[in-house]
């Protein structure tokens, strides 16, 4: 529904400048947002799945030389001190597979079934039904083979009633004694402005669970995350296993403002990491390509996704995972510091942010308008949105046409006094300066 909302936006909006007030003819300006924070060509947004190890001790510490700030999707029911623990929600177990006796699987009842053989083989590892792969069932079940998973279900609800074993749902710990960050770590690296973000408790595939399990994991995961990082942690969310089941996505939408799985503004044309497509020429003001180099992708190929995000002015979203030997597809510690490097070699043409960061310019730039006044030789110039402040409050970069003999401009905002340089381009001159949206108005007049 907010897709619609922002094309009308957009539509508005067109282009984002707007000129209310044109007073005095000879003193003409226009104030444009642009595209990318300072002006920057393109963004390019670092995120890491699964929190493993090294994620911290060895990409982390590249980044932070560099002033990088990153964005790592964690699973909470790995660290030690989460309060939220996976287990199954809903009717006691034992009557579940009661009924399995005597009712097969059929559509309406086989998500409640699946989130229970989820609980039972991937968090109680009961292990005579450890055989089943419900990373396949989760996929059989995005692409709506419900016969297939019925079949199945049935046959695993049949090994689990032989087993003679009462099953209880209980909250089960998953935390491990491996060498793992904790969330004392997790304070300090988002106190240098890394992000964090959910990715479930414990790494569910989401199209297995019925709608109260699926939001288990999603709320309880952003619960802890809020409790030991703040609310700034809790926007965003990867649904694991890179997941676009509309099932779940819709359940995921409301809780979270910035979702990596999905964009769905019709101004954003996306391109996630399963679509091989290369980005070019669009009619939609954003593109987002989600790349994620894993340990066999050629390094010349990583570095032309940095070359391409400056020539097309994409959003480019890295996808990293394993680092150093830990993690799936593991980077080596060469090619992240050569990567990251490299990345920093074309920092004058990148704004590196956080995902968060970076869909909130984008969203604030398309529904922002921009109000300009002048008066008595002085512009003055507001931006303003609906969005909400409590999430969106990142400045947008504003760039004002100015008069011919404005060499130098003072710029004045709330206590803020300063002398600015314009620059010019073609046969105009402009300044480029930062502002939040719906903060004070700034004033420039010439100096
Ligand atoms: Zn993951």
């Amino acid at each position: 529904m907010w897709a619609t909302q922002n094309k009308k936006t957009f539509m508005l909006l067109s282009g984002s400048i707007i000129i209310l007030l044109l007073i005095a003819a000879d003193l003409y300006s226009q104030t444009e947002i642009l595209k990318w924070k300072e002006g920057k060509s393109s963004c390019v947004s670092m995120t890491f799945d699964d929190g493993t190890i090294n994620q911290f001790k060895v990409a982390m510490p590249i980044m932070d030389k560099l002033e990088f700030p990153g964005t790592f999707f964690i699973n909470t029911g790995y660290f030690h001190g989460s309060k939220h623990h996976p287990t199954f929600v809903g009717r006691p177990i034992m009557d579940i597979l009661r009924e399995t006796e005597t009712v097969q699987a059929t559509q309406d009842n086989v998500f409640e079934r699946t989130s229970m053989v989820r609980y039972l083989r991937d968090i109680r590892n009961v292990p005579e039904i450890n055989a089943y792969d419900m990373q396949r069932i989760g996929s059989s079940l995005e692409r709506g083979r419900y016969e297939r998973v019925c079949r199945m279900v049935d046959e695993i609800c049949d090994t689990l009633r032989k087993t003679n074993r009462i099953y209880e749902a209980v909250p089960t710990s998953i935390s491990t004694d491996q060498d793992g960050a904790t969330w004392d770590d997790l304070v300090k690296y988002s106190e240098k402005g890394h992000e964090f973000a959910c990715h479930t408790i414990s790494h569910a595939h989401l199209s297995n669970l019925d709608e109260e399990n699926i939001l288990y994991e999603l709320i309880k995961c952003k619960d802890d995350i809020e409790d030991h990082l703040g609310y700034r942690h809790t926007l965003s969310v990867e649904c694991p296993y890179g997941t676009h089941d509309d099932r779940v996505l819709n359940i995921a939408y409301p809780l979270f403002p910035f979702m990596r799985n999905s964009a769905p503004e019709d101004y954003i044309d996306e391109i996630l990491r399963g679509n091989s497509r290369t980005p070019g020429k669009t009619d939609k003001e954003y593109i987002q390509w989600q790349r994620g180099p894993l340990s066999g992708t050629p390094y010349s190929e990583m570095t032309s996704w940095i070359d391409t995000s400056i020539h097309y002015n994409i959003w480019l979203v890295l996808v990293f995972h394993g680092i150093e030997g830990i993690g799936w597809e593991a980077l080596s510690t060469e090619t992240v510091q050569e990567y990251f490097n490299y990345i920093e070699s074309k920092e004058e043409d990148i704004w590196v942010a956080t995902f968060q960061d970076a869909y909130k310019y984008i969203r604030e730039r398309m529904n922002s308008v921009v109000y300009e006044t002048v008066d008595e030789g002085a512009m003055a110039v507001e931006v303003s949105n609906e969005l909400d402040k409590k999430i969106y409050d990142i400045p947008l970069t504003l760039k004002t046409k100015i008069p011919e003999d404005w060499e130098k401009v003072q710029f004045q905002k709330g206590n803020t006094l300063k002398v600015i340089n314009s620059i010019t381009e073609g046969e105009h001159r402009y300044v480029i300066y930062d502002v939040i949206p719906d903060s004070e108005p700034v004033r420039l007049l010439k100096y």
